[in-house]
């Protein structure tokens, strides 16, 4: 990383970045990973390493902490999800388009390594093929929060081929953990049946009991996305975002695993508008850049997901 010996973090509370931050402090020094996110530093907070708030929408501050902190990879995570951003469509697109424009110019202004940013599988819409949808087809987003990750790529593609500026980024699926609370995404339904299944017995599922999507447990998530920022930059041919694919399930599918443990557990349906949305993305990714070119390999199997989830939820979470 050169004289900038500093990882920004930006999202760093939400789902994905709560485990990242952690993954990153692990592997480069705590004092080097910093965290940011809207919300106010607690004395909590500042206790597991350097965190601060920041609104990514303000890139005068966001300029300040990448210069006066000697920032030299950002990993933008901070978002508005699917499902929240269709009720207030502008203010998603604000956030998602207007943060996103701010870190890519903050980091050509200042020279950035590297930048992350993910993109979605909510790229993908109704003209998508819907089992092993390959790497290169156009984007067919339903979703203000699909069209704005879909222009987020081609934005983060011009950078790299006008400016250099080496952002990498992958088209994440339906992500499941128990560390943090999902954040208002169409696939959240595969994390809350955990808290329900542990703390209740049951669950009301909003998506219909065949809705096939593709999902990837939380540490594939992260191992992904480090192994990507570690790949060198001549093996990258992908400068939009790379197609990952891990487990493909359906709510029945998952909801059996589970009664493997929970032998009592109960599921219901009562589809909402949530399952318009999913209905629209494809049911399996084909991600075989990925494999070829940054040797990815899931490592996660839906058995493997549903013990691991149970076991943590069990010991950590509802002890
Ligand atoms: P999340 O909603 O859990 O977390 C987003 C974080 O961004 C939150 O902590 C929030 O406080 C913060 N944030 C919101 N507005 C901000 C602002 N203006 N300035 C600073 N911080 C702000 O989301 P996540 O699940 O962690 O997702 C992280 C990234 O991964 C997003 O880009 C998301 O689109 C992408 N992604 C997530 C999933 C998934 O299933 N979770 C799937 C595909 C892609």
């Amino acid at each position: 990383m050169r004289n900038k010996s500093k990882i920004l973090v930006i999202g760093a509370l939400g789902q994905m970045g709560t485990e990242l931050t952690a993954a990153l402090r692990e592997k480069y020094g705590w004092q080097n990973v910093l965290g940011a996110d809207i919300h106010p530093a607690t004395a909590e907070l500042q206790e597991k390493g350097p965190y601060f708030k920041l609104n990514v929408l303000n890139k005068t501050m966001l300029g300040r902490v990448v210069s006066n902190l000697n920032v030299g990879q950002i990993y933008h995570l901070a978002a508005v999800l699917s499902a929240n951003s269709e009720t207030d469509p502008f203010r998603a697109w604000e956030i998602n388009m207007q943060g996103l424009l701010n870190v890519l110019h903050v980091s050509r202004k200042y020279q950035m390594d590297k930048v992350f940013w993910p993109s979605s599988i909510a790229i993908f819409g109704p003209a998508s093929m819907r089992a092993a949808c390959p790497q290169h087809v156009g984007g067919d987003p339903m979703t203000v929060y699909g069209i704005g990750k879909q222009a987020g790529e081609f934005w983060c593609r011009y950078y790299y081929q006008q400016y250099g500026l080496d952002v990498r980024s992958i088209r994440f699926p339906g992500l499941v953990s128990y560390t943090a609370k999902p954040g208002g995404g169409t696939t959240d339904y595969a994390v809350e049946i955990f808290d329900a299944a542990v703390q209740t017995g049951s669950y009301q599922c909003y998506l219909k009991e065949n809705t096939g999507l593709p999902m990837m447990y939380m540490p594939d998530a992260i191992r992904a996305t480090l192994e990507l920022m570690e790949s060198p930059e001549d093996k990258l041919s992908v400068r939009t975002s790379y197609n990952l694919a891990a487990i493909n399930f359906t709510p029945r599918e998952l909801a059996a695993e589970i009664t493997k443990h929970i032998p009592d557990f109960k599921i219901s349906y009562s589809p909402d508008h949530r399952q318009h949305i999913a209905d629209s993305w494809p049911s399996s990714i084909d991600d075989r850049f990925a494999r070829h070119e940054w040797g990815w390999r899931p490592k996660f199997k839906l058995s493997d997901m549903v013990s691991d989830m149970l076991c943590h939820l069990r010991k950590e979470v509802y002890a």
